[in-house]
């Protein structure tokens, strides 16, 4: 049976709270060796790395979301840097942009759109210069501000790289990341029927620039679309990515494992 790592998984959310072991479990029978816990801020990132604790296959990537920018701390890296030093913590995220909800489409004005976009590019330049401090690299979220992440990202390129988590840009934005040495990952949307563009971006992918993710709880992938979604889709989302890059299903488990250890080198 081909492995594979879900390399994205909101495991600390309240929707694996009664079953998570058994979750964990139907992963390991799937072949999905690794799965990394991702936070979305300290609290959050801490129970990711209790769980790495807790499961042999749990590893954890911390940081604070951009959707929730505007509670994170002044400066967020002592606090971080503490939870970074974990030997199972492999990188730092999720971070990055979000320019889909502007304060000016819920009646802000201007200036409170700018506030709100500098808050967010504070906030992912101290991950950015935290992960660069401690050689580690990103998982980045970018919703309707990928021209704005790739200018923030670009001075750290040489020190730092971010894996685009749940892409579903085109060919052209998936050529604009991996010239700054950095990957996309992809989701269970590339099963989705409406998707057909995205399919497009996977099959343009180099075999060694992305990973695989389900972002779980959300978007399962076909046959279990709208369900509660688990690391165990992961599988689904491999099948359809073999597919699509015209591969077997053991080439992508090796390209896509090695590129995982390669992008998070703390992933034992
Ligand atoms: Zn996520």
């Amino acid at each position: 049976m081909p492995i594979f790592y879900d390399t994205h998984a909101h495991l600390d959310y309240p929707d694996y709270s009664t079953d998570l072991a058994t979750v964990i479990e139907r992963a390991a029978a799937s072949g999905i060796r690794r799965i990394i816990a991702i936070g979305t801020d300290l609290e959050s990132s801490a129970r990711a790395v209790k769980l790495s604790d807790r499961f042999p296959s749990v590893y954890a990537v911390v940081g604070w979301h951009p959707c929730q920018a505007s509670e994170a701390p002044e400066d967020l890296r002592p606090a971080l840097r503490e939870l970074a030093r974990h030997s199972k913590v492999v990188g730092l995220g999720e971070t990055g942009l979000d320019h889909y909800r502007l304060p000016s489409a819920q009646g802000g004005s201007p200036a409170d759109d700018e506030s709100f976009k500098r808050k967010h590019a504070e906030l992912f330049r101290q991950h950015l210069e935290l992960a660069s401090e401690l050689d580690l690299n990103c998982v980045i979220h970018q919703r309707d501000a990928f021209d704005e992440v790739i200018t923030e990202l670009a001075p750290f390129a040489n020190k730092v790289r971010g894996v685009f988590h749940c892409f579903v840009g085109s060919p052209a934005e998936m050529q604009r990341v991996v010239a700054l040495g950095s990957l996309v990952s992809f989701t269970g949307i590339i099963t989705f029927k409406n998707a057909a563009s995205i399919r497009e971006t996977v099959a343009a992918t180099p075999l060694d620039r992305f990973i695989l993710e389900t972002d779980s709880p959300y978007l399962a992938p076909v046959p279990y679309r709208g369900k509660r979604c688990e690391p165990a889709f992961v599988k689904e989302v491999a099948e359809a990515a073999a597919s699509m890059k015209g591969c077997s299903p053991d080439e992508l488990s090796e390209a896509t494992c090695a590129t995982a250890h390669q992008f998070f080198p703390k992933l034992a």
